[in-house]
């Protein structure tokens, strides 16, 4: 093969920072005349990464019988997408019908602008609305499930119901947009008696399972793409992968598996196992040349788990905890780089600082070091983040008083909180609460001016005796004085340890709206080259609200497979 490369990694500032869990990805290689090389394999359609994004692409393309589809995970399938909350953004759907529930694409469409920004055309949000529908009936033929029952309460994360107010729908703001509905449908589990688990395992196997059942999909699990090659006119024409033999592979799965379990991170086994799995990859994987005749598709995830990419690309967000897979290094935005690919949104991180469970805290007031309201507190958790990080060095408190604090205790008490939301609600009243009798006492212990923590508070109580609007228009319901001592602080920071703030990027490459084809810097499509879920610009870059991630990736998975059968 020649070793010509296109120098295009270079004009990528990120294209060198590695991590010891990242998979290094080289320059692109150009060939004269694709044909005349020597490959390993061949297929029509390569997909990078098999998260939800990926195997949407792959089950999308391969409903043309004579496509035949190579499906490729750095793992076993499944990324980020099968550790999920498995919840989707979604509205018009049946299962809201059968919750009673109101809605329709134009209603969603409406809303989600007020989180979309610019950033996204209006059109494309109109086509994501009135598509969103379908994905239930889809899903569902290759073997996910969904329903209800319905959840009115405000929470991060309904226990035991299915749908859910998984946004901003129900603030001021929003109502003046949309009708608020719930439309955060998660994934019904396999065995009734899961409900309150985290439901992306539930979304992810089965369809794995319809993927792997595919006569036209192979998938090659324990490979990873670490090269692109384009032909003379920049058309991407193949990759080089590295597949790992069945014995290291056996052990790879093993390690992986461990790096991702709950207990071995709290006894932080966890790192050691991913670094091994990673050490297995770089040592025993064996290059396997494929030749890709119609295109490339890029879904392997973000980038969270690569600290040096994290550190120079989101710099306000180095405190964030990320969570997903290893396989969040950056490499499949990093592939889409070496051929030209732009990127946008690398310096947004989404940050949950969920203020519910417990919920009386939104009733409180959220400041910054400055000892001033930062949020909207009935907002959702990723708009405190945000506040926190974009705006506040990564500080923050939630300060409220007795009464307030009575009722968080008792909040904090919910037989249907999840485990992990029972132990950072603990963690939070326990270990990282401040008391004290008075505002000024407070503002000493927790390092806030105290003049100005009395004014904020003066001003957000006079604000509810006279009967004012909020000045973040909180709603009504959440407005409570904060007048009878003690007053309670209590830490919203990156800092607590057992309350982190945890994240997902949201940055990645540029796409053609209506094909989901990476653009060069000029905004040309670039051949052959397909972007999804979270290695792309989407529907949840600007702002992400609980379910956009996972809806995006079915959307920009079958919008890449559209583009690609149409070829
Ligand atoms: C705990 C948690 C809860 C969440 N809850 C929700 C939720 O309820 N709703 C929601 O919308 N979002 C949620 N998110 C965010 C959402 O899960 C992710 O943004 C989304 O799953 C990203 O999907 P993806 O397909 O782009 O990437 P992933 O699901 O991460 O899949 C990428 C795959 O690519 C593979 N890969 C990486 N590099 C390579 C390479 N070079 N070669 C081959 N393979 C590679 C990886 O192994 C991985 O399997 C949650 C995230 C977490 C971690």
């Amino acid at each position: 093969m020649s070793q010509d490369v296109t120098g295009a990694a270079a004009d990528f500032p990120y294209f060198n920072d590695e991590c010891s869990t990242s998979i290094p990805v080289s320059e692109a290689r150009k060939v004269d005349d694709a044909d005349a090389e020597a490959w390993d394999e061949t297929c029509d359609v390569l997909v990078v990464g098999c998260g939800l994004a990926g195997t949407s692409a792959a089950l999308r393309a391969a409903e043309d019988s004579t496509l035949s589809v190579l499906a490729v995970d750095r793992g076993e399938g499944g990324g980020a997408s099968a550790l999920s909350g498995g919840v989707l953004y979604l509205g018009g759907t049946r299962v809201q019908k059968e919750c009673g529930v109101e809605d329709s694409a134009e209603n969603m469409a409406a809303y989600l602008a007020h989180e979309t920004g610019t950033l996204i055309r209006p059109e494309t949000v109109r086509r994501f609305a009135d598509q969103s529908a379908s994905f239930i009936p889809w899903l569902e033929t290759h073997g996910a499930r969904f329903g209800g029952p319905l959840s009115e309460a405000k929470t991060s994360y309904p226990g035991t119901k299915f749908l859910y107010y998984s946004g901003n729908e129900k603030t001021l703001a929003a109502r003046k947009l949309a009708t608020p509905a719930p439309r955060g449908h998660r994934t019904l589990p396999a065995n009734p008696a899961d409900v309150t688990a985290m439901s992306g395992g539930e979304l992810m196997r089965p369809l794995l399972a319809s993927l792997t059942s595919k006569p036209n999909i192979r998938l090659s699990p324990h490979t990873t793409v670490r090269r692109l090659v384009v032909d003379g006119e920049g058309r991407v024409v193949g990759a080089e992968m590295w597949r790992l033999p069945a014995g290291p592979a056996r052990k790879h799965r093993f390690l992986m598996r461990m790096g991702r379990n709950m207990m071995a991170t709290i006894l932080g086994a966890a790192a050691r196992a991913s670094r091994a799995a990673t050490r297995i990859e770089h040592e025993q994987a064996r290059l396997v040349r494929v030749r890709v005749r119609r295109g490339v598709v890029l879904s392997a995830g973000g980038f969270i788990f690569n600290p040096t990419m994290v550190a120079n690309a989101a710099p306000k967000y180095v405190g964030v905890a990320g969570i997903g897979t290893i396989g969040d290094d950056g490499s499949g935005i990093k592939l889409g780089a070496s051929v030209g690919g732009g990127t946008d949104r690398m310096n947004i991180v989404s940050a949950w600082r969920f203020l519910y469970p417990p919920a009386t805290w939104v009733k409180g007031i959220a400041i910054g070091p400055d000892g001033r309201r930062i949020v909207n507190e009935e907002e959702y958790g990723a708009r405190t983040g945000e506040a926190v990080f974009e705006r506040n060095q990564g500080l923050g408190w939630v300060i409220v008083d007795r009464p307030l604090q009575e009722s968080v205790e008792q909040d904090a008490k919910d037989p249907e909180l999840l485990s992990f939301q029972k132990l950072t609600t603990k963690a939070a009243l326990r270990l990282y609460t401040k008391a004290a009798p008075t505002l000024e006492r407070l503002a000493e212990k927790i390092g806030v001016p105290a003049d100005a923590l009395v004014a904020t508070v003066d001003a957000y109580n006079r604000s509810i005796r006279d009967g004012e609007p909020d000045a973040f228009a909180k709603s009504d319901a959440s407005r409570k004085p904060i007048e009878t001592g003690p007053f309670f602080a209590t830490d919203i920071s990156w800092k607590p340890k057992l309350n982190p703030i945890s994240g997902v990027t949201m940055g990645g490459l540029t796409v053609n709206e209506e094909t989901g084809a990476v653009l060069n810097a000029d905004g040309r499509e670039i051949a052959g080259l397909y972007a999804a879920g979270r290695n792309a610009v989407g529907l949840c870059s600007n702002f992400y609200v609980s379910g956009l991630s996972l809806a995006d990736c079915v959307f920009s998975g079958w919008r890449a497979a559209e583009s690609l059968k149409a070829r």
